[in-house]
């Protein structure tokens, strides 16, 4: 057998069998052969059979990562080309029409702690794993030949790398990105800011979810909390809004929303920008009595991990019950959750208590979740961070 190598507890193969990719520290029975952060391990069942090959990690809670669950699998540069091609492979069949787009999203690709964004002919990558930084300039040379992008961005300036104990990265990989760069979904343009912005500068995962409510935004006077640099927003006044207020806590991504309303020619009355905190923001709303036809609630992560799942749900309970205060009847609230602690039914429960709480009756309308390029695998509901519910008030 492999000369570096974790033995499971007794019963611990379960999840793994399952094809869940993740291997905790509690599993772990005992460790041979000394491996180092983000070397492949073999992965054995206490009875001694092989289970995968996987990432280990001494520092963190998630122990190993399987990279896969074929024997004859050598974890290697072939490897890594093969499992990117795929990747790259299966977005070629999606029906999306934009220049920017997820191509490898870690779990769901077979490359945990690896996420790929291109924006046109620039590549984002973003390591969030031992394993994952281990394979960095393997992983860069199969992107960057398999995609032909000449440019390529380091932003693994997350906060879960501190989980895996390692200090976040940043900076050009390959070549340099121009300044003023922009792409194009659904036919708006839109700049981004892949160096400094949030993410990988742009939130590719809600692309099908903007086209959803510019549709819905025909006529209405819509609030869009949260909105970043004004994808809801672009997408409602598109979709002919009567008026869209547009709030957001940072001022450069509130800068950049306006910039691109006036990229596409929609910087007329319509918009209303408001720099301010969303949960103080729609208080004083209330107060004045305001009232919206269509709300946009698309908070950032409240709950990284289940851990921190009860202070978010008292967040998402919060604005949730201010929107419902806010909208008129008849009208449409679209909320968002993209918190992997918060589970899709948990989500529900907790606007359905905001509605309870704010003497609202609400029909279900649509349950949206990320688009298709965020892949999620049936093995590891984790990888399902984003639901939203668009909710009529009766
Ligand atoms: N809907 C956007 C993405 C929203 S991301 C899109 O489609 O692109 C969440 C946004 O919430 C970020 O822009 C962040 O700056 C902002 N934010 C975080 N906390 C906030 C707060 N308390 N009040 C207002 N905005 C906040």
């Amino acid at each position: 057998m492999a000369e570096r190598s974790i033995v499971l507890r007794a019963g611990r193969e379960r999840s793994l069998l399952r094809r869940h990719p993740w291997i905790f520290s509690g599993a772990v029975d005992r460790v041979a052969g000394n491996p180092n952060a983000g070397d492949t391990v073999a992965v054995m069942s206490a009875a001694g059979d092989f289970l995968a090959w996987a990432a280990y990690n001494p520092r963190s809670q998630i122990r190993a990562r399987v990279w896969s669950w074929a024997l004859d699998d050598v974890v290697g540069a072939a490897f890594f080309r093969t499992r990117i091609e795929r990747a790259v492979a299966a977005r070629a069949l999606l029906d999306i029409d934009s220049d920017a787009m997820r191509l490898v999203h870690g779990e769901a690709d077979g490359l945990p702690g690896v996420i790929a964004d291109r924006y046109g002919s620039v590549l984002v990558l973003q390591l969030s794993t031992a394993g994952a930084d281990f394979w960095r300039d393997t992983i860069v040379d199969a992107l960057t030949a398999v995609t032909g992008c000449a440019v390529l961005i380091e932003r693994s300036d997350v906060d879960v790398r501190a989980l895996e104990g390692l200090p976040q990265r940043s900076g050009p990989l390959r070549g340099a990105v121009s300044p003023g760069m922009a792409l194009r979904e659904h036919g708006l343009r839109y700049r981004v800011d892949v160096v400094a912005g949030q993410k990988t500068g742009f939130y590719l995962d809600q692309r099908r979810n903007r086209r959803h409510i510019g549709a819905l935004a025909g006529g209405r006077r819509v609030l869009n909390a949260f909105c970043y640099t004004g994808g809801f927003t672009l997408n409602a006044l598109a979709g002919g809004a009567e008026s869209v207020l547009s709030i957001d806590s940072s001022g450069t991504a509130l800068a950049l929303a306006r910039d691109n309303a006036a990229l596409n020619g929609l910087d007329g009355r319509r918009a209303e920008w408001l720099e301010a905190d969303v949960f103080d923001a729609l208080r004083r709303l209330r107060d004045q009595a305001a009232a919206f036809d269509l709300i946009v609630l698309d908070p950032p992560k409240f709950a990284p991990t289940a851990a921190h799942a009860d202070r978010a749900a008292r967040a998402y309970k919060d604005i949730n019950l201010l929107g419902f205060k806010l909208l008129r009847p008849g009208g449409l609230l679209a909320t968002f959750s993209c918190s992997g602690g918060v589970s899709a039914d948990l989500f529900q429960k907790i606007v359905a208590g905001a509605a309870a709480d704010a003497g609202v009756d609400a029909e279900i309308r649509a349950r949206l979740q990320a688009d298709a390029d965020h892949p999620a695998l049936l093995s590891f509901p984790e990888g399902e961070y984003l639901k939203g519910l668009v909710l009529c008030k009766a």
